[in-house]
């Protein structure tokens, strides 16, 4: 019988969520030496991280910076909390960087005045670059069309280049994998191995076009507080 305070952040309740969705990454054509996830615990209690990494989920991704420095000192001192590998994900400002705890990857390279300001504080940052796949105004990263010339300038700021970050706009199935497919033409282009892109909507149609990151929020941890 289930447990009426049952924690939704235990171990067995987050393991039972990854299987599912690691069925979803087979059943798409992907495998654990293709695709990694990561756990998305933007506005999520810190017993989210712990609890993922309790579930054998080490890379943990965040989005706002206050926050996330709030948080990592209270994962890192948990159990197994020196395993966990932080990724940014979100809208990253000039004036936060100096704030932001060590990352493993910044996903969130959007443009040049980004990269030349995390490159002078981080030299040899391993990041990506981000690009607005779904041409949304309100949404970050660079055009597509602008891609190469943001590598580029990263590099020259001493940032290391994995690869890119896309956000799809939500859209039909035909569409989404449209906008996700525009991702990794850039990718090989550019002949970058990372392409960070499916969240809990949509991850199984970004592991068809060749996603090798998918950023999993509420499919591993159910629907976030309003913030
Ligand atoms: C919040 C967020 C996610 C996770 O979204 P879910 O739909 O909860 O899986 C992934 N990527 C980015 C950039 C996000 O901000």
């Amino acid at each position: 019988m289930r447990q009426p305070n049952q924690d939704p952040y235990s171990d067995e309740a987050i393991r039972g969520r990854a299987q599912i969705v690691w069925n979803r990454i087979l059943d798409a054509g992907g495998s654990v030496d293709t695709v990694r996830i990561l756990a998305i615990t933007k506005a999520l209690d810190p017993s989210a991280a712990v609890g993922a990494i309790a579930a054998g989920l080490f890379d943990l991704g965040e989005s706002y910076v206050q926050e996330f420095a709030a948080k990592a000192p209270t994962v890192a001192s948990s159990s197994r909390g020196e395993q966990a590998r932080w990724h940014f994900v979100g809208g990253l400002q000039r004036n936060k960087i100096n704030m932001l705890p060590p990352v493993e990857l910044i996903h969130s390279i959007g443009s040049q005045k980004l990269a030349t300001a995390v490159g002078s504080r981080r030299e040899g940052q391993a990041v990506l670059v981000q690009v607005n796949i779904g041409m949304e105004a309100q949404k970050g990263g660079c055009h597509p069309d602008d891609t190469a010339a943001l590598v580029d300038h990263c590099i020259d700021a001493g940032l290391d280049v994995q690869g890119l970050m896309g956000v799809a706009r939500q859209a039909a199935d035909d569409d989404t994998t449209e906008q996700f497919e525009s991702l990794v033409r850039l990718a090989d282009d550019l002949h970058l191995p990372v392409r960070s892109m499916g969240m809990s909507a949509d991850l199984d149609l970004a592991v068809m076009a060749g996603s090798t990151m998918v950023r999993i929020g509420t499919a591993l941890f159910g629907p976030r507080p309003p913030r």
